[in-house]
């Protein structure tokens, strides 16, 4: 490994660390709202039935999309402790330094993204 590469390592796993915590600080909100919602139709039911559904699907497909990131994320600082970091999950070659500037969590190239 390079000194170039150990450094874009260093900056990657700053990076993804702070996307994490960012995530799950937006966890945190969202689920403390979801709590503040509960108590608002127990006690005063200003919120129509409907509005509280179609929040609620709406909080979940956010949780799941946070999940589904925060997975990525692990993946990405696991391959940044076994060495793997930067190189395309499918063919194995580097990744654009652009690439991971854009996304640090990416996996696959963008030949590879593209034909998924
Ligand atoms: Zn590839």
């Amino acid at each position: 490994m390079t000194e170039q590469q150990m450094t874009d390592g260093a900056t990657a796993r700053a990076q993804l660390l702070a996307r994490r915590a960012e995530l799950e600080a937006l966890s945190e909100t969202a689920r403390e709202a979801r709590d503040v919602v509960q108590l608002d139709q127990q006690s005063v039911g200003r919120l129509s039935r409907m509005d509280a559904m179609q929040g609620q699907a709406m909080a979940l497909a956010n949780e799941r999309q946070r999940t589904a990131e925060l997975g990525r994320i692990a993946a990405a600082l696991h391959r940044l402790d076994t060495g793997a970091y930067g190189d395309c999950l499918e063919c194995g070659d580097a990744i654009a330094p652009r690439r991971l500037a854009v996304d640090p969590a990416a996996a696959l190239c963008i030949a590879c993204a593209g034909r998924n």
